[in-house]
């Protein structure tokens, strides 16, 4: 007998049985999207909204698997070679923080590319956090946070040393759920725990135990923030990593090349050094940061296999 139906999310295996107020509410929102664009899926997965059916003793049944909003999966070939397998990792991950520090280590911005891409490609919203705002460093690094400033990038500068900016981070991962990600000894783990103390370890953020080398195919977890909201650990940092863009479809993950895409002479131009190229004009003219442009042709040169 059915006693109520309400949304709860389907929980890691270690997550603490624990619901937030924002989970009924983002259901809800999910619920509402046409179907038809978003299929069912049909495999549950960490991270999905299910509907469940209360029953009289205290347990559940799972009758439905609401839409996803987003969905970061891998390509495992079967034994069969020519079936290719797919398997979701984690659901409905909606915002990925992109740590950076001001110096030591020095600012990778080739490498915020193209993680900016992957997020631009999976539809996740992102956040970039330069951290180690205290240490002295390079006036370049200002310069070069404002190309992504300018072109619509939201930017928390931190110090864990300072606790600055960490209430402005900590608002931001309100009733999202989140991924952090970033060269190591940037100060994740730091910002993690000061954020929520403890949670570092629980997700694998600590720098000696990221995982890294490590063969693992458990999918991710996710864990319940005190103020609302998941955090994903070190297995989704993986599964992002590994993301794929088609190259015919690298230049709109460039948000800011969007405009000037369908103008260049060619129709399959790949804007890297052709003539007529709309992008490149837009670099000529200034309208396009020469150094996104690079990473650009970087990141196509190494996806086009
Ligand atoms: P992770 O590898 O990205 O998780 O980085 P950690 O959190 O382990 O931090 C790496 C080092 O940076 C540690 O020695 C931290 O104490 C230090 N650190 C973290 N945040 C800051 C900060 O805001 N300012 C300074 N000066 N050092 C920091
Ligand atoms: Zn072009």
């Amino acid at each position: 007998q059915a006693k109520s139906s309400k949304s709860i999310p389907a929980k890691g295996r270690s997550t603490p049985p624990r619901m937030i107020g924002s989970t009924a509410q983002r259901a809800e929102k999910i619920e509402k999207r046409d179907s038809s664009e978003n299929p069912l899926p049909t495999r549950l997965s960490v991270g999905d909204y299910v509907k469940i059916r209360r029953l009289d003793d205290a347990t559940g049944l799972i009758e439905e698997i609401l839409p996803r909003q987003s969905e970061l999966s891998r390509q495992d070939a079967g034994s069969n070679a020519r079936k290719v397998i797919k398997q979701t990792l984690l659901a409905n991950l909606d915002q990925v923080v992109m740590v950076f520090a001001t110096a030591q280590p020095d600012p990778h911005f080739g490498l915020l590319d193209r993680y900016l891409a992957i997020c631009e490609s999976a539809q996740l919203s992102t956040l970039i956090c330069i951290n180690k705002a205290d240490l002295p460093h390079d006036e370049r690094v200002e310069d070069e946070a404002a190309i992504y400033s300018n072109i619509g990038y939201r930017i928390i500068w931190t110090s864990t040393q300072l606790n600055q900016g960490i209430d402005e981070l900590r608002e931001s991962l309100k009733n999202h759920t989140t991924l952090f990600t970033g060269p190591s000894g940037v100060g994740k783990s730091s910002l993690v725990n000061a954020i929520e103390p403890g949670m570092a370890i629980q997700t694998g953020l600590v720098s000696d135990s990221t995982g890294k080398g490590r063969h693992t195919t458990r999918g991710s977890q996710l864990y319940p923030l005190s103020g609302g909201g998941w955090l994903a650990d070190s297995a989704g940092i993986r599964a992002l990593a590994a993301w794929d863009i088609a190259p015919e479809e690298l230049a709109a993950c460039f948000v800011e090349f969007r405009p000037h895409l369908g103008k260049c002479f060619y129709s399959d131009c790949a804007h890297l050094d052709e003539e007529g190229c709309a992008i490149i004009k837009a670099v000529d003219e200034q309208l396009i940061d020469p150094r996104r442009h690079r990473s650009y042709v970087r990141i196509y040169e190494g996806e086009e296999r």
